[in-house]
């Protein structure tokens, strides 16, 4: 039998998981987590519900977005229905708005968490290439006290985080891009409501000549973690933007990914759609730089 405990603080949550060790699973929205229980791929002896955190005055932001003038604070309880409708999640990082509007169905939005989401790392899931791609930070609370994980070194391998036990995701701090234009491309194979098959997210800001100021890509569901690659986007810092950039990131990137094969598509078609999508989410943010020069 799993004893369920509801700690209504951080603190109380951290020191039972550190009391209970691998023997305890941190529950959030639970769909993830039940889906596991009732699959009898996990046995936890205690699921600790996160869901008490909401009342923790220590905890003000957890299932909030706040921003400062360097960031946007997003809480590691906000549900992705609520990441996807907040204004404030709209204006600083529209693609992980869209991104969280494109998981699964209203019902899963509802109740799933962001937090949850990044914690379950499954490799066919939406935000986790958008958080890498905007280069978001996470803060984590645990039983050694707090630290700061880059969303590119949180993913480890499949269902593998950097998360250490009893370490709660407390926020997702994403870096404001003023001048940047970002996009997420998600192509489902199955249904619309499926996880992806290929999830791409992009980042461009140019100057007002037309110069590479920053430019992003990184890869979901065709590995065991998101893809991107850091010198083949660097290269292109400073040059004029022309669609041989969007052709060349978008066929190196196709290069060097060898991408899983599973029921959403073969490692063949995922590899065409890399090179295909890769371009068509460039050329999206670069019209809205190119517009955004003519305003
Ligand atoms: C029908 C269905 C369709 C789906 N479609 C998509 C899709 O299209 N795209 C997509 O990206 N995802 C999809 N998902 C996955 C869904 O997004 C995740 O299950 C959900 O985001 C997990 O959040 P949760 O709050 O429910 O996590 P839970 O199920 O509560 O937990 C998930 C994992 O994270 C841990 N955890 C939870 N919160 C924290 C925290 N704050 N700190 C540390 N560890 C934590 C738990 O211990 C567990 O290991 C789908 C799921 C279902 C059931």
């Amino acid at each position: 039998m799993v004893v369920l405990a509801r700690p209504q603080t951080l603190a109380e949550a951290c020191t039972l998981a550190a009391e209970r060790g691998d023997d305890a699973k941190f529950v959030s929205g639970g769909t993830a987590v039940v889906l596991m229980l009732t699959q009898g791929l996990i046995a936890p002896e205690t699921l600790i519900s996160l869901d008490g955190l909401r009342g923790d005055a220590a905890l003000p932001g957890w299932t909030a977005a706040e921003g400062t003038p360097g960031e946007l604070v997003i809480g590691g309880g906000m549900t992705l229905a609520d990441v996807a409708r907040d204004p404030l999640v709209r204006d600083l990082a529209p693609s992980l708005a869209h991104a969280a509007s494109m998981v699964g169905n209203v019902r899963i939005r509802n109740v799933a968490t962001l937090g949850g989401n990044v914690a379950e790392a499954d490799y066919a899931s939406d935000p986790p290439c958008v958080l890498v791609s905007l280069g978001a930070e996470l803060d984590v609370v645990g039983p050694e006290g707090r630290r700061t994980i880059p969303a590119r070194e949180m993913f480890l391998d499949f269902y593998t985080t950097a998360l250490a036990t009893g370490e709660v995701l407390t926020a997702i701090r994403v870096p404001r891009h003023p001048r940047a234009s970002a996009d997420y491309l998600k192509f489902c194979s199955v249904s619309a409501e499926d996880r992806p098959c290929v999830g791409v997210a992009t980042v461009l800001e140019l100057t007002g000549d037309g110069e590479v100021v920053a430019l992003d890509a990184a890869i979901g569901a065709v590995g065991s973690v998101p893809q991107r690659f850091e010198d083949v986007l660097s290269d292109e810092v400073g040059r004029v933007w022309s669609a041989e950039i969007a052709s060349r990131v978008a066929q190196e990137y196709a290069r060097r990914i060898t991408p899983m094969d599973d029921a959403r598509g073969s490692r063949a078609y995922r590899g065409r759609l890399i090179d295909v999508l890769v371009r068509r989410s460039l050329a999206t943010v670069a019209r809205e730089q190119e517009a955004r020069r003519g305003a």
